[in-house]
């Protein structure tokens, strides 16, 4: 299983709104929590932030289609002739007192759902069901889990019944104000540039829906605003990281290069 695990150093995050508090809240009261929003706008830097500042190791969880309870729990493997056990990162995060982040979680099968539950209302445990243990999650433990409620699969909805045990947070994209803030932080750009490529933005995401699945992400303005800092030309900047991202239909690219022609 390869969960990233992130080593303990602050990273850069300009909050949204009350999004800090409310986590260390929910940290502080043992409560797990479920960031909503789409994909590129902040959430997991916002996790590896929070978790960071509490001094907590955070074990992250890329879910996929094919991601079980084992790969979250741990199982047996051999080493030589010998067969040992290994915690999955849900396990260790559990044993040590961390975070364990879980992001795309209706992505996961649907065995996992019964390891989160006794974990995430006041029994906090996690049953390793191989091993016969059940641990108690220490209390510095957090589960944090998010999805992207704008991806229209209704076979990959939340289950109201697993939905309902977490504190949630709506992420949408940052206002302007920060949203530019970040860019230019990020990506090293000045703030007049960065502010337009955050105008180009608001342009973008107003077809979402319509022609396009998902509006740009701040994840992709910062691609841009990169290779405009780093020299590259505007036009071909736009084109590689939101044109060509954003879809494969070549009326809707054009539409999309007229627009950033009409914007930038
Ligand atoms: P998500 O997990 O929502 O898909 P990310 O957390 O990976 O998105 O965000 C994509 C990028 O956007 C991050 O790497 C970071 O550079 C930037 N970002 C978005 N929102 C913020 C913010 N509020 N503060 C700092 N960086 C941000």
């Amino acid at each position: 299983m390869n969960a990233i695990i992130d080593t303990p150093k602050v990273r850069f995050y300009r909050p949204v709104a009350n999004e800090c508090a409310l986590f260390e809240m929910a940290h502080a009261n043992g409560l797990p929590l479920l960031l909503k929003g789409p994909t590129g706008c902040g959430k997991t830097r916002f996790v590896e932030h929070m978790a960071a500042r509490s001094g907590l190791p955070l074990h992250t969880v890329a879910c996929h289609d094919d991601l079980s309870a084992s790969d979250l729990i741990g199982r047996y493997l051999l080493k030589g002739d010998e067969t040992v056990w290994v915690d999955g990162p849900l396990t260790r995060a559990v044993r040590e007192g961390g975070i364990c982040y879980l992001d795309e979680v209706v992505e996961a099968r649907k065995d996992v759902a019964v390891v989160l539950h006794p974990l995430t209302d006041d029994r906090r445990r996690l049953i390793v069901d191989r091993t016969g243990e059940e641990l108690a999650a220490p209390r510095s433990f957090m589960l944090v889990a998010s999805y992207n409620p704008g991806y229209q699969n209704i076979l990959k909805k939340l289950k109201p019944s697993t939905r309902q045990r977490f504190v949630s947070i709506g992420f949408g994209f940052p206002d302007p104000v920060t949203e530019t803030a970040v860019v230019a932080a990020e990506a090293g750009l000045d703030e007049a540039r960065s502010a337009a490529l955050v105008r180009l933005a608001g342009h973008v995401r107003k077809l979402s829906g319509m022609d396009l699945e998902e509006g740009v992400s701040t994840r992709l303005l910062i691609y841009a605003a990169t290779l405009i800092a780093k020299g590259m030309r505007v036009e071909e900047a736009l084109d590689a990281a939101i044109v060509e991202p954003l879809t494969d239909e070549p009326d809707v690219k054009q539409a999309l290069r007229d627009l950033a022609a009409s914007v930038y």
